[in-house]
């Protein structure tokens, strides 16, 4: 069974998941989306798919594509 199947996220709205600002009301919707991605069973498969695959917007595996950038800088060095 692909990972996908048992998102947590795939009976949300999926624009919860892409917030159009860093800040204001998208600050709000950042933390609806990751709360929905810490319940998700397949947390680390999606952070890890994001990872791999440089996806650049948007919530995955309850990260913001600032901290996905981080976690990547970090661990080049
Ligand atoms: S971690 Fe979040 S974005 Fe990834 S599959 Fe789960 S709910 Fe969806």
């Amino acid at each position: 069974m692909n990972w996908r199947e048992m998102a947590a996220c795939r009976l949300e709205d999926p624009e919860l998941f892409f917030p159009v600002s860093d800040d204001g009301l998208s600050l709000l919707q950042v933390e609806r989306a990751k709360q929905v991605c810490h319940r998700c069973p397949v947390l680390r498969e999606c952070r890890r798919w994001a990872l791999r695959y440089g996806e650049t917007d948007g919530v995955w595996g309850g990260l913001t594509p600032g901290q996905r950038r981080a976690l990547v800088q970090a661990h080049r060095i």
